[in-house]
């Protein structure tokens, strides 16, 4: 082998999607040592998958002869560079996930299958310079149209895109125009880039306070919580918080729940940014995706917008995060990698000294703590934006009253007063379908999910009970599954037996229903969506989809019918979400000139914590709950993970589990708390039996350490091949 082959790392380390927490060596035979964050082609078992490459050695621990070779080198540059490597290892060992599995989520599909990286180019057209005779109009009238076209345009490129609509047989006329030198053909890659066609209101004093505290520690790592009432204008502050940091030549990552729930957010951006504008999120095809991850990854796209896995992108002129709705459980992954994007935005803020701003008008516990104890500076807006008023919160008492379909009389009379007053009105229920339960009145059955243990839900339009955490579907029967008796009735209420109540209440106006159900085909949403906008439907009735950041300008009342369920929930969230909730769908009333009122029913109206959130706001409802929360000794003041392990059979989740238990027991590690197994809260899921177990830990670095004897070998755990399991480090529930 000649001397020039000879560089200094034979062998490298490559992260492979496996459930092993391992990097495995391989040989490297190529003359260019290797580069960290390029895809590579390895043999491994007897597969050949696309892994990536973490770190060139010098040596291996293995003997050479039993190492394999690296089969093919993917990329020339690196595809993850340095420094989102770093964060995606920093998130490796924080939540206890197989490294290879890390960073292969953080590449878009496309890329993980190992396709080219190639942004999309256009084919571009040009008159090359110097004399040209013009194409006869008369003998070549296409060709003299496509030459009038480009002469027109000067040195300016002209699309193929432009010619194709001009007629479909311009290739035909082109080509002459290029064989005789005339016209010179080219690529370009594909900018998508985007004018702001709106300039934003004049800022009030704490909004310009907030843009003020946030534009001037552009350049270094500053987390706030930019905590401002429904309405407030918060995203006006990031909009304007966006136009410095462009213009010193950085990229800028928002952070939305669900962009698709909330087109209207993605629109105002494109209003008012100029420059190369991407989203990212799951309503996009995979090619659609790769091209906007290569965008932002190479460094084109100036503002990012993206739901939760945007986080992973790489950004190398990153210089300020926005997270907007902070408190949003969606931001949470709930399964394989288990992270939490708003952590792992501050990590990324924090080593890439830039500022990042957590907007939300209900914090979570989390944040409010943080802030609380002087690590986020808190930004607040305390009054809604123009001459918006704070909607009116009051509990409607519904015990002993009569109740016409879930609702009270006074609550149909105060609907009525606002449809007579030219208003909209919108009423929140958190459950769609018709009704929860179908339940036998001769035998008291109800009609059961077969793979779950939770009852089917009556979706009374297409007539079929549908479990709501398997999916699966069957008709509605006409008679009881277990005895035969006729008499079902359907207990409780969905979206849409609310929708039915209310369109025969009040007949005259139209009702708009907003749930999974019925915006599932495209395009559905944006009609009702914008039904709601534009006051043509009056009635809006809706899950929390309906909560999400909108904007109806005529709503004047929201109802939410079933509040108690958060107060009795059975997770230590539950009373934190139940909330938010509540606050963010009172939000949407009033929010232009009228007044808003928002009525809560419930049968507790002397709960102390319902009362505290109508009487004295969010926040101090928060500061009750917290101090419960530190009795707990729950999060933010103890640090938990869950380990879950699931199989067909009801044993092996609680064997394995016990196994777990006594290797995180022997020895013990210091105050770090191991509670369970214990079968899940809903045991049985999609056929599945889960069981869990929990760790507490008043020191995150103890349950660090704790958790790091499950990353090596369980394989030798009484049912551990039988068993599905995982870690959820900060689990959002503890289901
Ligand atoms: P949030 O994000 O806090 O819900 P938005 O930024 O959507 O609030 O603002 C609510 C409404 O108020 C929007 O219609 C917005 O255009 C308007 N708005 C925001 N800031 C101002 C301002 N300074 N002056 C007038 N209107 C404003
Ligand atoms: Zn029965
Ligand atoms: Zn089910």
């Amino acid at each position: 082998m000649s001397a020039s082959t000879d560089q200094p790392f034979p062998f490298v380390q490559v992260a492979v999607p496996t459930p092993l927490h391992l990097l495995f060596d391989y040989r490297w035979r190529n003359p260019e040592p290797p580069v960290p964050g390029t895809r590579v082609k390895v043999p491994f078992g007897r597969r050949s998958v696309i892994g990536i490459v973490v770190l060139g050695l010098a040596e291996s621990a293995y003997p050479a002869n039993k190492l394999r070779a690296v089969t093919e080198v993917l990329d020339d540059e690196a595809l993850l560079p340095e420094d989102i490597m770093s964060v995606l290892s920093w998130a490796s060992r924080y939540y206890h996930h197989p490294i290879g599995d890390v960073l292969c989520s953080a590449l878009p599909v496309m890329l993980r299958q190992g396709k080219p990286v190639a942004l999309a180019q256009r084919e571009i057209f040009r008159l090359t310079t110097g004399e040209h005779v013009a194409p006869s109009e008369k003998k070549a009238a296409l060709q003299h149209s496509v030459y009038a076209v480009l002469q027109e345009a000067g040195d300016q490129p002209i699309d193929a895109s432009t010619f194709a609509a001009m007629s479909p047989r311009w290739r035909s006329a082109m080509k002459p125009l290029i064989e005789r030198g005339v016209v010179e053909a080219d690529s370009s890659m594909v900018l998508p880039r985007n004018n702001a066609v709106e300039t934003g209101p004049v800022l009030v004093p704490e909004q310009q306070l907030a843009v003020e505290a946030i534009t001037e520690s552009l350049g270094s790592f500053s987390p706030y919580l930019l905590h401002g009432v429904t309405g407030s204008g918060k995203t006006e502050v990031y909009l304007r918080c966006l136009e410095p940091a462009l213009a010193k030549g950085q990229q800028v990552l928002i952070l939305v729940p669900e962009i698709a729930l909330t087109p209207q957010l993605m629109r105002r951006f494109q209003r008012r940014v100029s420059g190369c504008l991407v989203s990212l999120h799951s309503a996009m095809n995979a090619t659609e995706r790769m091209q906007n991850w290569l965008l932002a990854a190479k460094g084109h796209a100036d503002v990012v917008i993206g739901t939760r896995s945007a986080v992973l992108v790489p950004l190398p002129r990153l210089g300020l995060v926005v997270i907007d709705e902070e408190h949003d459980g969606s931001l949470k992954q709930q399964d394989g990698f288990r992270y939490h994007a708003r952590d792992l935005a501050m990590v990324r803020a924090r080593d890439r000294s830039c500022p990042i701003v957590l907007g939300t008008a209900t914090p979570s516990f989390e944040t409010l703590n943080n802030a609380t104890t002087g690590r986020y500076v808190e930004l607040p807006l305390t009054v809604r934006a123009g001459d918006a008023k704070p909607p009116i919160l009051s509990l409607l008492d519904i015990r002993r009253r009569p109740l016409i379909e879930g609702m009270s009389d006074r609550l149909f009379d105060a609907i009525g007063q606002h449809l007579e007053a030219g208003n909209q009105a919108l009423v929140f229920i958190n459950r769609r379908g018709f009704a929860p339960t179908l339940l036998c009145n001769d035998c008291g059955a109800c009609a059961d999910c077969r793979r779950c243990d939770a009852h089917m839900t009556v979706h009374a339009k297409r007539s079929r009970l549908r479990c709501h955490h398997c999916g699966s579907e069957r008709p509605v029967p006409d008679a009881c599954e277990s005895c035969g008796s006729e008499e079902l009735d359907r207990v409780g209420y969905g979206t849409e037996r609310i929708a039915a109540a209310l369109e025969e209440a009040f007949p005259d106006v139209t009702v708009a229903r907003i749930d999974r159900d019925s915006t599932r085909k495209k395009g559905a949403l944006q009609t009702q969506l914008d039904a709601a906008t534009s006051g043509s439907a009056r009635l809006l009735v809706g899950t929390q989809m309906l909560a999400k950041g909108h904007h109806f300008p005529g709503v004047t009342l929201v109802c939410i019918l079933d509040a108690d369920r958060g107060l009795f929930g059975t997770d230590f969230r539950s009373l934190e979400q139940m909330g938010q909730l509540i606050i963010q769908v009172a939000g949407r009333a009033g929010r232009e000139l009228k007044q808003g009122t928002v009525l809560i029913q419930t049968r507790n109206p002397d709960n102390p914590m319902l009362q505290t959130l109508v009487s004295d706001g969010y926040q101090a409802f928060a500061k009750i709950a917290l101090d419960d929360r530190r009795l707990a000794a729950l999060p933010p003041y103890a640090f938990v993970a869950l380990v879950r392990a699931e199989a067909p059979d009801a044993e092996s989740p609680m064997r394995f589990l016990r196994g777990v238990s006594e290797r995180l027991l022997n020895p013990p590690v210091p105050s770090v708390y191991v509670l369970g197994p214990v079968p899940a809260p809903m045991e049985r899921l999609g056929g599945r039996y889960r069981a869990q177990l929990l760790l507490q830990a008043d020191r995150r670095s103890l349950l660090n350490e704790c958790l790091a004897r499950l990353t090596v070998n369980l394989g030798t755990l009484k049912d551990a091949q039988k068993t599905r399991w995982s870690i959820d480090v900060d689990p959002v529930d503890l289901f």
